[in-house]
């Protein structure tokens, strides 16, 4: 009997388990999802290279790439008072074999749960169900309770898989049970505004944006091509400057608070970069979503026995330098070789924990710095009012220092992912029959 693996979580990370599982011929997966359906939802993604690497090992970069997804060609760096601070290439252009995307969320999740339904089948993914809890026994399997969304009649249920993956985000249920006395997440201060507007592609350019000064950024680019000449592009957009009160506990994390763009858009008017006006932009969107600046505590242990974390539940970090999605991507693969390179599943978990967290950890330590847009705030230190020539305010080899820094902390400079996926096929476990995958049933 080939393993039952439960994933909580129908997200990035969870969906693209699945296909990890599924590649390297694991075939009983089921992913247990807490919204009554898997509805595409949110503004832009940035996959770094690395990721789309995995996506493409999985067979799906071409799906990717015929919807809201552009590849990414260049990232500038601008001070508010429009100076630019440097401008760097992105995937193809940086030296990479694999480019770096600039996806709309909801396209993204809808190529992975299409992707899941076709090669797992339709019971694969269920919907509207909520883990609510988790017991872990020593050695033996994770027990869990589940919640139908609809309560009542329909009503409880309980599994025990062979092995439990928590994908189920920054407030992850299985983390909580894997570290009972943790506090939840952990915010900075900062509120985001995210959304996604329709502009003509010269208002806009064909080249990622990061902008600010020691209080307030914006970020801004394109995710697709104008249809046609002079035709309209998608644009995601994302905003942060310091909250003016504390938001109530239940919102840390919540990326679904939908508030008028008139609620922010006065603190950005006059921030123009090289023709791309923010204000313009704003004005453009129907509708933004507000989001308190959160992460997790990097924490000492992801595994216990047969369950482990991947994505936001195991390390959250703050939404600077591409990271997320990307690094979820990774961890899906890295997890699936672990599972099929090691008989026993606990070592399995131990291996892909060893590989990952120590990477995850960096990165989550770095954003907590600022990351590479630490650059947009040096500047400012040393230069408030603006200023001509960059490199009079930061030298070329101290700007290169520090993006070249930031890719190696996450291992996702060119050398490193140029290497190709190592998590291809030595270790593939002979191909079991397929099997139906383990159903839920409701008392
Ligand atoms: C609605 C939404 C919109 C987002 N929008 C953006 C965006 O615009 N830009 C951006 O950069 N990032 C966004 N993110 C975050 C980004 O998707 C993640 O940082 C990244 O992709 C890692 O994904 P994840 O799968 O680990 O976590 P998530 O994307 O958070 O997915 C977790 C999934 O688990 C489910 N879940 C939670 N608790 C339970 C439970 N107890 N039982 C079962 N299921 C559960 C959730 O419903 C969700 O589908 C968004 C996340 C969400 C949920």
């Amino acid at each position: 009997m080939t393993p039952h693996f439960v994933i909580a979580g129908g997200g990035v990370a969870g969906l693209t388990t699945a296909l990890a599982l599924h590649a390297v011929g694991f075939e009983r997966v089921t992913v247990v999802e807490a919204a009554r359906e898997l509805r595409p939802a949110g503004a832009g993604l940035n996959l770094m290279p690395g990721a789309v690497r995995e996506l493409d090992a999985l067979g799906l970069l071409a799906a990717l790439e015929s919807g809201a997804a552009l590849r990414t060609r260049e990232l500038r760096y601008y001070h508010r008072s429009g100076a630019l601070i440097s401008r760097e290439p992105r995937g193809l252009g940086a030296g990479y074999r694999w480019p770096q995307l600039s996806v709309h969320r909801a396209h993204l999740q809808q190529v992975l749960a299409d992707a899941v339904r076709d090669r797992l089948g339709p019971a694969a993914v269920v919907p509207g169900v909520r883990v609510a809890g988790v017991e872990l026994p020593g050695g033996g399997r994770p027990r869990l309770r589940l919640v139908h969304r609809d309560g009542g009649r329909r009503g409880r249920a309980s599994m025990e898989p062979d092995v439990l993956i928590g994908a189920d985000g920054i407030r992850s249920a299985v983390r909580a049970a894997l570290h009972p006395g943790e506090t939840g997440p952990v915010w900075n201060g900062m509120l985001v505004w995210r959304g996604v507007s329709r502009l003509p592609a010269a208002a806009i350019g064909s080249f990622m944006l990061i902008a600010g000064d020691d209080r307030q950024k914006a970020v801004v680019y394109p995710m697709t091509r104008p249809p046609r000449p002079g035709g309209q592009v998608l644009v995601n957009w994302a905003l942060a400057r310091p909250a003016e009160g504390a938001p109530e506990e239940r919102l840390l994390g919540d990326w679904r608070r939908d508030v008028p763009v008139e609620t922010f858009l006065h603190h950005f008017e006059g921030w123009e970069f090289d023709g791309v006006s923010i204000p313009r932009v704003l004005r453009a969107a129907d509708t933004a979503q507000e989001y308190p600046m959160v992460d997790r505590d990097p924490l000492d242990r992801w595994s216990h026995g047969r369950t482990t974390l991947v994505g936001d539940a195991a390390h959250a970090m703050y939404p600077i330098g591409s990271n997320g999605a990307s690094q979820s991507v990774v961890d899906a693969r890295a997890l699936a070789h672990a599972l099929a390179c090691h008989p026993d599943p606990a070592e399995a978990l131990r291996a892909y924990e060893a590989e990952r967290r120590p990477v995850t950890t960096a990165l989550q330590q770095a954003n907590r710095r600022l990351g590479p847009e630490v650059v947009i705030d040096l500047a400012h230190r040393r230069a408030p009012h603006g200023f001509t020539d960059v490199h009079q305010v930061i030298p070329a080899e101290e700007l290169a220092a520090i993006a070249g820094r930031y890719a190696a902390s996450g291992a996702f400079d060119p050398a490193t992912v140029n290497q190709g996926s190592p998590y291809g096929p030595p270790c593939l476990p002979a191909r079991a029959p397929r099997a139906v995958a383990g159903p839920v049933t409701f008392a």
